[in-house]
């Protein structure tokens, strides 16, 4: 069922509570990539173009959760969105907890962004006290804070629960992310392909199984493919394998052969004698990897391979790196499947991407305007691929 977004609302001279998701990485004291408070946009416009009071809440990192520690003050954050909007944002002060004042002094058309969540270690356990007090500042309930749907904090689902009664809505970003991850998903248009990759299977498994009975193709790169690959009787070398999970790669794979999905693994590989950028030697095999080498990355033949498949596709969901795309001798596999799928777009299909390291590479590439999607929910975007359902926006308002 569809959620009732910031739009079917007026917030004019009300105070519309957005729970945002403003954890942006931060290096030197200085954000690095700023998405995520560039995608919160056009909600926080909404409301202030109409008359709305916006009243932001985020968290950002892992403190400790007993006060402030200015290492993740989200200062920083507020002022990018500031410039962003070109208008001032309010800071309060260091406790989101104490911010009533400043909220009812607001005039409207105003923003104001409240002090990390997790300063409290309420915001991590849900507390209904302390969801209270947050309640408090709105007369509206906005969730636009896709990265953290699948959270059950405070401020995600003890909040818009305080505010029953109260409209609870879904923000811009949370309504697209939700389109792409689940609804053109659940009826794609067909040849649909997924393509998964990154560094572990374990944490794919659930996805895969539930995109199986869904996708013509599933490509499979990254570490990932070696546990696969392993399990097919393969020798992959000291590539990085999750032995326990070979089990559930055989099941896939005979499931395959149930299924009218086809699994496409990489043919050749690039490999080293090292995990390192440089240091180690750097060979290409087919099929079998030599002992003393591990798979950094899927070699030219698979490239191709995956490439041509991808050109064929009319929706492709794109989770996991291809290789250590980090480390440039790795990263051609990334690119070129990266390519692939931007070209596809172009030619018609629907690409989404999603995970942190993916959307990263995207970015790297310089090519994540050429997808029709990039989440900007890591853990987020995964559980959507497996299918869960979120508390955070089964309990919005139905629209
Ligand atoms: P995402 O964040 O997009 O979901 P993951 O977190 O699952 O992706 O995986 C990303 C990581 O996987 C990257 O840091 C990349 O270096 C690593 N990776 C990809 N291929 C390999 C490989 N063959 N061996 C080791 N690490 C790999
Ligand atoms: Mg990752």
């Amino acid at each position: 069922m569809s959620k009732k977004t910031i739009a079917s609302l007026n917030p004019s001279g009300l105070r519309v509570l957005v729970r945002v998701d403003f954890n942006v990485p931060v290096e030197n004291g200085q954000i690095t990539d700023d998405r995520r408070i560039r995608e919160a946009l056009p909600t926080i416009k909404s409301i202030i173009d109409r008359g709305g009071k916006a009243i932001l809440m985020s968290h950002m990192g892992r403190p400790e959760g007993t006060g402030f520690e200015a290492e993740f003050s989200l200062t920083i954050a507020g002022e990018r969105l500031s410039q962003l909007l070109g208008k001032p944002v309010a800071f309060p002060n260091h406790d989101c907890t104490d911010a009533a004042a400043a909220v009812a002094a607001m005039k409207n058309g105003e923003v104001l962004l409240l002090e990390n969540l997790r300063f409290h270690k309420a915001e991590k356990k849900g507390d209904p006290a302390f969801a209270a007090k947050l309640a408090a500042y709105g007369d509206i309930y906005v969730n636009d804070a896709f990265g953290t749907c699948h959270r059950p904090d405070a401020s995600m689902v003890a909040v818009p629960k305080a505010m029953a009664g109260k409209p609870r809505v879904c923000g811009f970003l949370v309504e697209k992310e939700i389109k792409f991850l689940s609804a053109t998903i659940a009826n794609p248009v067909k040849p649909f392909i997924v393509v998964l990759g990154g560094a572990k299977v374990s944490d794919k498994l659930a996805a895969v199984e539930h995109l199986m009975p869904k996708a013509d193709q599933i490509i499979i790169g990254g570490a990932m493919a070696y546990t696969f690959l392993a399990a097919m009787g393969k020798n992959v070398g000291t590539s990085k394998i999750e032995s326990d999970r070979i089990p559930d790669a055989t099941r896939i794979i005979d499931l395959d052969k149930k299924m009218k999905v086809e699994i496409l693994l990489p043919v050749d590989h690039v490999c080293s004698t090292q995990f390192a950028e440089r240091s180690g030697d750097i060979e290409v095999f087919d099929n079998e990897i030599k002992d003393g080498f591990m798979g950094l990355d899927i070699g030219p033949k698979t490239q191709t391979k995956f490439a041509l498949a991808l050109r064929k596709a009319k929706t492709i969901v794109w989770n996991g790196p291809m290789g250590v795309f980090e480390w440039s001798p790795f990263s051609q596999g990334t690119q070129q499947v990266a390519k692939a799928i931007a070209e596809a777009t172009k030619n018609g299909a629907t690409s989404i991407v999603g995970g942190g390291d993916s959307a990263a590479a995207v970015e790297k590439f310089n090519l994540a305007d050429k997808m029709s999607h990039v989440s900007t929910g890591g853990g987020a975007s995964l559980e959507m691929l497996e299918g869960k359902k979120f508390e955070s926006v089964e309990l919005l308002d139905n629209g």
